[in-house]
């Protein structure tokens, strides 16, 4: 379903990926964990082009783009359409309705018909728990809630892996379990899923396996229960300890 071979990404003279390779089969959960800057966030957007990498190959759900080439616009909207996006603050048009927000992808990206996706929607809505709040604003909505709208949002689009960029760090303690949950239902349905998070009970229960990067490398992966119980790496145990 994903693969990626020898990933780079450069911002000037820093070398945030430095050749990473990850596959992921269909219906698979991975969790990427690490230390602040070790490049989670710019792997996953390397993943769907929202970060343009300098070498490598991303390919998802049979759309391959190969950055050691001359990279058309049409591959780069391709490989964007096989994956559902959530970011860790919403990212929510402030001034459309939870309906709307939903509403927005599928009818002005991929120009599909209003009456149509209206119904969808909604029902994508009530599958987040929130059928009572189509029509509020994010404004009116808790952090979870607007988070619970973001995960409606990405899936409007029907993607084929959906990408979470640590997307219940910005709520309150009270307000994460209702965002795990409605995660934890999709990877039950056999969503594929690529998930930054630092919820540890999250990647014990829900991941199939969990990577640990440090410095840009993939420093060790594997099973969970191999990763958390058994870390191999110095590096990973030196973090599972802080982060414990
Ligand atoms: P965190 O857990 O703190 O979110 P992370 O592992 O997700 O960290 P990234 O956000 O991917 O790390 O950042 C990796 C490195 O790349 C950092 O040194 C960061 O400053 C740098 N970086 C990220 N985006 C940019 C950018 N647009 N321009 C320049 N440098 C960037």
């Amino acid at each position: 379903m994903i693969s990626i071979k020898g990933l780079t990404k450069r911002f000037d003279q820093l070398e945030v990926l430095k050749g990473m390779n990850v596959e992921v089969e269909k219906g698979q959960v991975i969790v990427l964990i690490g230390p602040s800057g070790s490049g989670k966030t710019t792997f996953l957007r390397c993943l769907n082009a929202l970060e343009i990498p300098n070498d490598g190959t991303v390919s998802i759900g049979g759309s391959t783009v190969d950055f050691n080439k001359k990279v058309t616009k049409q591959e780069l909207i391709s490989l964007r359409r096989k994956t559902g996006m959530v970011f860790q603050n919403y990212n929510l048009f402030p001034h459309m309705t939870a309906l709307e927000n939903v509403m927005e992808g599928p009818t002005v990206v991929q120009k599909r018909k209003k009456s149509e996706m209206r119904e969808k929607a909604i029902k994508l809505l009530e599958k987040v728990g929130l059928g009572d709040k189509i029509d509020y604003y994010p404004f009116q909505l808790s952090g979870g809630q607007q988070q619970r709208v973001g995960i409606a949002r990405a899936l409007a689009i029907e993607p084929e892996v959906m990408l979470f960029d640590e997307p219940t760090s910005a709520l309150d303690p009270e307000l994460v379990g209702e965002v795990l949950k409605v995660m934890k239902d999709l990877a039950e349905e056999g969503m594929t899923m690529v998930v930054v998070t630092h919820e540890m009970r999250f990647a014990q229960e829900a991941a199939d396996k969990v990577i640990f990067m440090d410095g840009g490398y993939i420093v060790e992966e594997g099973p969970p229960r191999e990763v958390f119980e058994n870390p191999k790496n110095e590096r990973t145990k030196q973090f599972l300890n802080l982060i414990q």
